[in-house]
């Protein structure tokens, strides 16, 4: 049985300058509950003249200066403090809001997504104050310092699945520095984002400095990257979209951050704490259902240790069984739509056509009343790195286990995609581990754990993963503009 929700969906309107509004064109869309198949409701579906008011309302608010200007650093941190207040006095209504929207567990939105989005809030509260320029010692009777400033007009595309959180990661560091912004948040997954975007309001940023646009990427998102007013756009999406942006972009020379897909090797070295390691690859694929740009997706294991490993691997993800992802006791919903589910399950198909070997899931679980996108979790063995399933990235519970000789073979082995997003490496060996952790090309490594992600740490890829950092104080370098000042003092 899917148990029925608490929380009443309401429709989405779009909010625009403080307002909350119908399109232009009075058209919505859908927003489906991926464990049932149902629709939860209708939200206004912006398109370019939507965008454009967008626009025109962040960039007024930011000429204007009642955000960037007017406010001192710390003022703007108090604000966005209590933007981390609302959120955690909502928790629960928020949580269950996402897990409706997205089929993300219950306990996982109420635990990790919205508590880690307010975190954001609060590290970049603390940090809006202390965002500033440097004196720099130049030749001559010269006095030189540097001024950081706001962007400006800040375009944000997220995707569905992380609603919440990345709309956070996106909304408070531009915030911090003093940018409006105008947030175009995933189709499947609007919802969470247009109440973040009242809270905002309600923590009392002026009107325009924060707007929401829902609508399709190829309408909306784009309308906001080819915009002239906006000066920079941050995307979270698919390498493939990443492409689109910066292309589109160039004909503006947007600043760009771009967060884009993975194929995270993970790699357990015979001398790891194999327990530990199974639980790393099993909570590296499966948590999220897969929906996550860091998935361990490539599990590297040393030959000596492979039996030993799967053996302890498969017995943990046996537990991992689909259900309702509004039981408090669920660890694994639906994938977030029917296209989803489809793609994995075609992915699943020619990682038999192959020749990889099934060793369990394969299949369309069926929960409830089965009218849910949900999929058994999969693990293949046998693979090598040149498989479809090995080097795409399928964005859902399939794992890919490769066997490797030695440290040199899997430096090699994990190197060898196109991305360069994460990596983990599981040994008791110090030296080992620290040598691998240099020698993958990805942003994040994880030595002895992985999925761990902190609102100070800097996140983002190398390679086709895209380009930028969020996060910490690196984001900090996205979203301002170093000015130099130059005074004679002859
Ligand atoms: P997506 O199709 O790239 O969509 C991401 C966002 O971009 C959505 O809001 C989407 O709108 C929008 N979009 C689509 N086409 C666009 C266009 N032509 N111009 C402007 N915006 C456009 O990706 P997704 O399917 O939502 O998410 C899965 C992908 O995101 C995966 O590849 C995953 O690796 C990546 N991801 C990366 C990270 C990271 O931090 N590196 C984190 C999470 C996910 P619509 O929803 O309307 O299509
Ligand atoms: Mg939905």
């Amino acid at each position: 049985m899917i148990a029925p929700s608490k929380v009443k969906v309401e429709p989405g309107k779009l909010h625009i300058n403080g307002q909350f509004i119908d399109a232009a064109s009075g058209k919505t869309f859908d927003t489906i509950n991926p464990a049932t198949g149902e629709v939860l409701t209708r939200v206004a579906e912006g398109g370019a003249e939507d965008v454009d008011r967008a626009v025109k309302a962040a960039r007024a608010a930011f000429d204007a200066g009642p955000w960037s200007r007017k406010l001192s650093g710390a003022d703007r941190g108090r604000l966005l403090w209590k933007i981390g207040d609302l959120l955690m006095a909502q928790v629960e209504e928020i949580a269950e809001l996402e897990t409706l929207d997205s089929g993300k567990p219950i306990t996982d939105t109420t635990r990790v997504d919205v508590p880690l989005a307010a975190d954001c809030f609060y590290y970049y509260a603390g940090l809006a104050g202390k965002i500033h320029g440097e004196t720099i010692p130049v030749r001559g009777p010269y006095f030189n310092y540097t001024l950081r400033e706001p962007v400006g007009v800040c375009g944000q595309i997220t995707p569905w699945n992380f609603p919440i959180l990345m709309a956070a990661w996106k909304l408070a560091p531009a915030l911090a520095c003093g940018n409006t912004a105008v947030l175009k948040p995933a189709s499947l997954t609007p919802l969470t984002a247009l109440r973040l975007g009242a809270l905002c309001q309600q923590a009392g940023v002026p009107d325009g400095v924060v707007n929401v646009v829902p609508g399709s990427g190829s309408v909306a998102g784009m309308a906001l990257v080819r915009h002239p007013q906006v000066d920079k756009i941050a995307l979270t999406g698919s390498t493939q979209v990443g492409q689109q942006v910066m292309r589109e972009a160039s004909e503006t020379l947007k600043k760009l951050s771009l967060e884009l897909g993975g194929k995270s090797p993970n790699i357990v070295f015979a001398d790891a704490d194999l327990e530990a390691a199974a639980r790393g690859a099993q909570m590296g694929i499966f948590y999220n259902m897969g929906e996550i740009c860091t998935a361990g997706s490539r599990l590297f294991v040393e030959q000596q240790v492979h039996e030993a490993l799967m053996e302890k691997l498969i017995e943990r993800s046996k537990k991992t069984i689909p259900g309702d992802p509004l039981d408090p006791k669920c660890r694994f919903g639906p994938q977030v739509s029917e296209g989803q589910m489809n793609t994995i399950l075609k992915y699943i198909g020619k990682g038999k056509e192959e020749g990889a070997t099934l060793a369990i899931g394969g299949n369309r679980a069926r929960v409830g009343e089965g009218k849910g996108y949900f999929v058994e979790p999969t693990i293949f063995t046998g693979v090598s790195n040149s498989m479809t399933i090995a080097r795409e990235e399928i964005f859902g519970p399939v794992l890919a286990v490769i066997p490797f000789k030695d440290l040199d073979d899997v430096i090699r082995q994990g190197n060898e995609t196109i991305y360069g997003l994460a990596a983990g490496v599981w040994t008791k060996d110090i030296k080992k581990g620290h040598r691998v952790a240099r020698e993958l090309r990805a942003g994040t490594v994880w030595i002895n754990t992985y999925g761990n992600y902190d609102s100070g740490m800097p996140f983002g890829g190398f390679k086709m993963s895209g380009f930028g950092r969020e996060l910490g104080t690196a984001a900090v370098a996205e979203y301002t503009q170093l000015k130099s000042v130059w005074v004679d003092l002859s």
